[in-house]
């Protein structure tokens, strides 16, 4: 009898927050760090779902996509395929805060100030990474401003993952949000540390998949 395919769930890209039918809160995730994992972990033999935030990229043929939009959708379906699957590679940035009521029409313009109050999203990452078997390898990535090492390695102990992948993103940092390449410092609970690049996000999601999934 032939062996069951193994399984990688990611999830890439950015959710998007709804205020309203025409506003919605997100972040400049262009999915490519997750797109480029779900190739590599095909190309690697794995079958692999894809759940994906509003990107403007082509799921790899092969590849189960599983679009959506907000955290709480993205929640839904990580909980449904988590059990099932081998590996679950966190790589969306997922919005911490939801605006705490969506309006069924438009805000209207008022006053000068507009306070609007957010409530927290579930961290999906750290909920199946508590609920994972012995058998199941859970990877998070972590996209920092300053201090990348410290908050990689906090995250990947208080998150209890398997690993995490860190990357500097914002002004005057090479790679991350929206580019075509990257650095990762990948660090693994027994103690690995690593740099993977800078280079092709795509080379770096071959690497990363060699050392997670080896
Ligand atoms: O704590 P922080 O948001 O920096 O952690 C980043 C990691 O957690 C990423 O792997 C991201 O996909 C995941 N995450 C999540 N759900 C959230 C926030 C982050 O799965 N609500």
């Amino acid at each position: 009898m032939n062996a069951r395919k193994k399984k990688v769930l990611i999830t890439a890209g950015p959710t998007r927050e709804w205020l309203d039918p025409v506003r919605f809160i997100s972040n400049p995730s262009s999915g490519r760090m997750g797109y480029a994992v779900a190739e590599a972990a095909l190309q690697a033999g794995y079958a692999v779902d894809l759940v994906s935030g509003p990107v403007r990229l082509s799921a790899p043929e092969g590849v189960q996509l599983h679009s959506v939009e907000t955290a709480l959708e993205m929640y839904d379906v990580v909980e449904e395929l988590f059990e099932g699957c081998d590996c679950f590679i966190s790589v969306a940035a997922v919005s911490d805060w939801r605006p705490a009521e969506v309006h069924s029409q438009k805000v209207k313009k008022g006053d000068e100030r507009q306070v609007l109050e957010m409530v927290a999203n579930p961290d999906i990452l750290r909920t199946m990474a508590a609920r994972k078997s012995a058998e199941q390898v859970v990877v998070g990535f972590c996209a920092e401003t300053e201090n990348l090492e410290d908050n990689a390695r906090t995250k990947l102990v208080s998150k209890d993952l398997d690993w995490i992948a860190g990357n500097l993103v914002g002004q005057g940092s090479e790679g991350g949000f929206e580019s075509m390449e990257n650095q990762l410092l990948l660090l693994g609970k027994d103690g690995q540390r690593e740099i993977l690049g800078p280079g092709l996000k795509s080379r770096l999601a071959v690497e990363l998949i060699s050392r997670v999934l080896s």
